[in-house]
């Protein structure tokens, strides 16, 4: 990242803390197009509409034709449906987003995802190839698809929406958070190949969060603590790594503590994961 200077956007910001600019500065929105998948529920929906107010284009992915457009309509954004466990349909969305950007798509939100839970023995072979499908494979391919226009053009924004789960481990989740843990280091990844180009990268990492999320993985979020945050706190950490270039964002601000204590003190961090859940 270039400048160095401390900021967010302008701002240092509740979720992200210190955080550098990266190169080509907080980006104006005007004109800039933007892809948001899984726009079509949670996460995603919020951030479409985030990012609409604040004035980018926005082309929206989902699956379901009826709930895609609603929320195309809300955002005053283009519908693109497509399935992305599959690769072509992956495939056709980046060329559908080109189209509709007139050969550019500025940014790339990967929030589209889906969770499993149960002992990971359990989990069927055929569910395990979809997981890393939506959650890992298809972000690396879009990426790879619009990153080049990109750094063509001398600016880019990359935002995966990662999970707490890919930094901790969680038991019962464990192809997703290999999933999710993947998408992390790929980020990190391509970060260290994108500096100087314009091309900023981030992850979002949120805990627990208020959407149909759990619900659709088969399991309801049940726990007293911690509370789930609404999608729209997330929305806006995407929005400021946008804007910022942050190379990460937690969501809430706090869950940077277990990540550092696994991180520093990994036998501290399992014996307290171990009381505590
Ligand atoms: P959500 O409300 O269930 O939304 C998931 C989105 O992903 C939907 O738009 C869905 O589209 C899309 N999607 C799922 N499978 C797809 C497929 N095969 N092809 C195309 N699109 C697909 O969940 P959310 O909470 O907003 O999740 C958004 C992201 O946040 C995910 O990456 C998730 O892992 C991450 N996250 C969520 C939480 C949480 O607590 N909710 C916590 C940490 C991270 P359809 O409507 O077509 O199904």
């Amino acid at each position: 990242m270039s400048g160095g200077a401390e900021v967010d956007g302008g701002r240092a910001t509740a979720e992200t803390g210190r955080v550098r600019v990266a190169a080509g500065g907080p980006a104006p929105a005007k004109g800039r197009v933007a892809l948001v998948t899984g726009a079509s529920s949670g996460i995603g929906a919020a951030t479409a509409a985030a990012l609409a107010r604040r004035g980018y284009r926005v082309v929206v992915q989902g699956r379901d034709e009826r709930t895609l457009a609603e929320v195309a309509t809300k955002v005053a954004g283009v519908p693109v449906c497509a399935d992305l466990s599959r690769a072509r349909e992956v495939e056709r969305l980046a060329e559908r987003a080109l189209e509709v950007g007139g050969g550019r798509v500025d940014i790339l939100v990967n929030n589209a995802g889906v969770g499993w839970m149960g002992a990971f023995d359990a989990m069927p072979t055929e569910t395990v190839g979809q997981l890393l499908a939506v959650d890992l494979a298809a972000p690396i391919a879009l990426t790879r698809a619009l990153v080049p226009g990109m750094r063509e053009r001398g600016f880019g924004r990359v935002v995966f929406v990662g999970s707490i789960a890919g930094r901790l481990g969680v038991g019962g989740e464990a192809v997703y958070a290999g999933a999710k843990a993947g998408l992390d280091c790929f980020a990190e990844s391509i970060r260290g190949e994108l500096r100087g180009t314009g091309v900023a990268v981030s992850v979002v990492v949120p805990g627990v969060v208020a959407t149909p999320f759990f619900e659709r993985r088969g399991e309801p979020y049940t726990r007293r603590w911690p509370r789930p945050v609404p999608a729209g706190r997330v929305a806006d950490a995407v929005v400021r790594c946008v804007e910022g270039g942050a190379a990460e964002a937690y969501v809430p601000r706090w869950l940077r503590v277990p990540v550092v204590t696994r991180a520093v003190a990994p036998g501290v961090y399992r014996w307290l994961a171990g009381r505590f859940g």
